[in-house]
């Protein structure tokens, strides 16, 4: 069957805008939009019918009044006015029998979208639909019944139609991959939903002060709610390298909530110097994007008073969230003073070199963090370390070792749970009494 008679037994049956009979045959041309698609068939259709008033009259005539009503054809109402046939206003259907119209309200639709989108910032979007479930499901029978075969389905038109106009009216791109909002648009109840993708920004921090954990601290006691212990606030300490960044980040963008993602933490105690550890703070529903990474960061630091100072800020995107995330794994370097129990003699200090330099260290979980993570052994590599002597009885060492290496548990040998460890080496029992990490090196 041809797609002229195929149209037309479809137009017999049921009523279709340009829209829904056009997109039976989207596969069909190229650089034509499916209402171009469907006029251009309706009007064929309906010089084929007026051609056949003049010889088959009531054929003709028939074809015609299909055009007029369920093809909602003027040109067709127009021939028949001229030929003094009536149809009857029982006959006009009321609606599309598969979008019932909705195709005439995109360009209504987009600006609405347009118009919610104005508080934000983007470069980049994309649309999705949302459909009624009884609204595909129509569509579908309906295809198998007319054995569509080159045809598309609403909620691509839909998404292209819309998706194209909001490009037009706001110069913006349609993104598929990695769009900054997604347009959720139910073209049947004229609903809109915005989806603001998060924001990130990478960079590097330095924690230039002992006592603050790496994340916001939630009370244990309340799990964050507020209670006595917790001074009602919620928290175990009342800041965070989190919470440092993230204020400013906030106010930068207008975010709802700003959360951070690093390569490894280093303990509440322990300080983080060097060039800093790599970062990457998640916005969620920015309003602003283009923001000046060079004031951020200063505004970060003169907020953060000395106590955390970040550099290097550019912008990122959630694939790196992963990459942190496994550059944990990575090389680290470490500076622990320790205290001896006994004096230390340079012999000793020498054998400790040797004996850590390019060794495998074998760690149980240690009894600390126990509670909270599973009991396993683990095995780090150190590649190597350095000793100095500082008094009679400490010592300060660097360590350059695989990520994941707890230190304090290398210098205490944690009853045995961490060998080799400093202690069970030099058989004189030490304790770390401060720690720095020098650097995180991330590869790439
Ligand atoms: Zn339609
Ligand atoms: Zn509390």
């Amino acid at each position: 069957m041809n797609i002229l008679e195929k149209s037309l037994r479809i137009l017999e049956e049921y009523p279709l805008c340009d829209h829904c009979l056009g997109r039976q045959f989207a596969l069909l041309g190229h650089n034509l939009e499916n209402d171009e698609r469907g006029q251009a068939i309706k009007l064929a259709l309906t010089l084929e019918a007026h051609k056949l008033t003049f010889s088959k009259d009531r054929e003709g005539v028939k074809n015609l009044k299909i055009l007029a009503t369920n093809g909602f054809s003027e040109t067709a109402a127009e021939i028949l006015r001229k030929m003094r046939k009536r149809v009857s206003s029982k006959d006009l259907p009321e609606k599309c029998f598969l979008c019932k119209h909705k195709f005439k309200n995109l360009d209504w639709l987009a600006k609405k979208a347009l118009k919610e989108l104005e508080v934000y910032e983007y470069t980049s979007f994309l649309v999705g639909i949302e459909l009624p479930v009884a609204v595909e499901e129509r569509e579908d029978e309906f295809k198998s019944k007319f054995d569509v075969s080159h045809g598309e389905n609403m909620r691509n038109e839909f998404g292209r139609v819309i998706g194209k106009k909001i490009a037009e009216y706001s110069g913006k791109t349609a993104d598929y991959k990695k769009p900054e909002v997604v347009v959720l648009v139910n073209p049947f109840t004229e609903e809109i939903r915005l989806q603001i993708n998060p924001l990130f920004i990478a960079g590097y921090y330095k924690k230039l002060v002992r006592g603050i954990p790496q994340s916001k601290w939630f009370c244990s006691n309340c799990r964050g709610k507020g209670c006595e212990k917790c001074n009602w606030t919620g928290k175990t300490y009342s800041e965070s390298v989190e919470e440092l960044i993230a204020k400013p980040t906030l106010d930068a963008t207008g975010g709802a909530k700003a959360s951070l993602h690093a390569s490894g933490r280093e303990d509440i105690d322990a300080r983080m110097l060097g060039k800093g550890r790599p970062f990457v703070i998640e916005v969620t529903k920015p309003k602003k994007r283009f923001i000046d990474l060079k004031k951020l960061e200063k505004n970060v630091n003169a907020y953060a008073e000395g106590k955390v100072e970040i550099s290097n800020l550019q912008l990122a995107d959630k694939s790196f969230v992963r990459k942190l995330k496994k550059a944990e794994s990575s090389q680290k370097e470490y500076n622990v003073i320790m205290e001896f129990k006994d004096k230390i003699t340079s012999e000793a200090l020498n054998l400790l070199k040797e004996k850590l330099t390019n060794v495998i260290v074998k760690q149980k979980t240690p009894m600390r963090v126990l509670h909270r993570r599973a009991d396993l052994t683990r095995e780090k590599y150190i590649y190597e370390v350095k000793v100095k002597k500082l008094a009679p009885k400490k010592a300060e060492m660097k360590i350059r070792c695989q990520g994941g290496l707890y230190v304090k548990e290398l210098v205490t040998g944690d009853e045995g749970r961490t060998t080799p460890s400093v202690s069970e080496i030099l058989q004189n029992k030490a304790k770390p009494i401060k720690l720095d990490v020098l650097n995180v090196i991330m590869v790439n």
